[in-house]
């Protein structure tokens, strides 16, 4: 049983703690936060013992009604690994305390490629994770990317890649950010560094991505182009997407064409927190023009990182040495009730 310990209970954290929970290989030992806050309350709810980053603002949780178990440092003595899910440039910081201790540690995307110096994806590299001390889960947008570049190099070659993501402006929760009414580039320049983080996990991929801001919540959009070595059959393509674990296709006949249905289809169906862990790809996009291919795929930010953080305990902690079955041990644990 690996014991993992999840540093920073947010948006993120929180999903991956429950995640690990319901597999049978390994188990939550501890989740941190900085203050008392309503994730506080579920993670007591949940049974999962509540760490402190500051253990001298433990009074005010005990007076919240919060137990605490005791300092972060505490919490790493006791786990195998940790998935580091502070927000985006302090889990940097974490580094030297993960090092002192000697425990394997997985970020987010919201860091550097630079702070493990090996960025993950299942799909593309779990075999080379096997053993490692480090790694970073790239992230929700390039998680996406990864999964069909990587899916349509297998069976075809892929010349060059040419996406534009519409990105979320902020999370469901996320009450300061925005934009409000606008559509903001961002950035302005081209490329975007969501090209350079693919190349992160898949060196050898041509790639240019462009990016704007939208004021939604619920998902990403992707506009995805791809010259392919060979010509393709859409059939053989539909077929291929269809059999991927964590691409989920999006049919004509459910009526779907916005991400705010395909987000109503999830929780219909009973999906946990209505996450889609999978990349929702149209199936009526999925147009093929000679050796190029086109489609539209919507990605649910706060979900298709969560399952990568699973395989990638499996890959780092050796115990599970076969993607596929790791991937088919991940989905099943969730109950990955099929979107198509
Ligand atoms: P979040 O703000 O929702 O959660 C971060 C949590 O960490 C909060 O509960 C915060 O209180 C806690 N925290 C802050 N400082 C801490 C510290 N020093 N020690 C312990 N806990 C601390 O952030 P998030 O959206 O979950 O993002 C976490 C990481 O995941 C970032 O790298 C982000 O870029 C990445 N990511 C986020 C999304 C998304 O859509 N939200 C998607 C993919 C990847």
């Amino acid at each position: 049983m690996i014991r993992v310990a999840i540093n920073g209970y947010g948006t993120i954290g929180k999903r991956v703690a429950d995640a690990v929970a319901a597999q049978k290989d390994m188990k939550v030992i501890g989740v941190s936060k900085t203050r008392p806050s309503h994730e506080a309350f579920v993670a007591k709810s949940r049974g999962y013992p509540l760490y402190i980053a500051d253990i001298s603002k433990k009074g005010s949780f005990e007076k919240a009604g919060l137990p605490v178990a005791g300092s972060v440092d505490d919490m790493l003595k006791g786990a195998d690994i940790v998935v580091d899910a502070t927000p985006g440039g302090v889990g940097v910081k974490n580094r030297a305390l993960y090092e002192k201790i000697g425990i394997k540690a997985i970020w987010q995307g919201g860091e550097d490629h630079e702070v493990a110096g090996f960025s993950f994806n299942s799909d593309c590299n779990y075999k080379d994770t096997i053993g490692r001390q480090f790694a970073r889960v790239v992230s929700c947008n390039t998680t996406g990317l990864c999964r069909i570049i990587n899916t349509m190099d297998k069976a075809y070659g892929v010349e060059k890649v040419r996406a534009v993501m519409v990105r979320r402006g902020g999370d469901p929760a996320d009450i300061k950010r925005g934009p409000i009414d606008a559509i903001v580039l961002n950035p302005v320049h081209i490329p975007s560094h969501h090209g350079p983080d693919v190349q992160s996990v898949l060196p050898h991929i041509n790639i240019v991505t462009l990016a704007m801001i939208v004021p939604v919540t619920m998902m990403h959009m992707h506009v995805v182009q791809m010259d392919l070595k060979k010509e393709p059959d859409r059939n053989h393509v539909l077929e291929i997407m269809d059999k991927h674990p964590r691409i989920g296709l999006v049919k004509k006949e459910t009526g779907i064409t916005s991400t705010a249905e395909l987000k109503e289809y999830a929780m219909d169906l009973g999906r946990f927190r209505s996450d889609l862990w999978e990349n929702g790809i149209f199936e009526e996009s999925v147009s093929c023009l000679g050796k190029e291919l086109y489609l539209f795929q919507a990605i649910h930010q706060e979900a298709d990182v969560v399952v990568e953080n699973i395989d990638c305990i499996r890959a780092m902690t050796g115990i599970e040495k076969d993607p596929a079955k790791s991937v088919a041990m991940t989905n099943k644990a969730l109950n990955f009730i099929a979107i198509t």
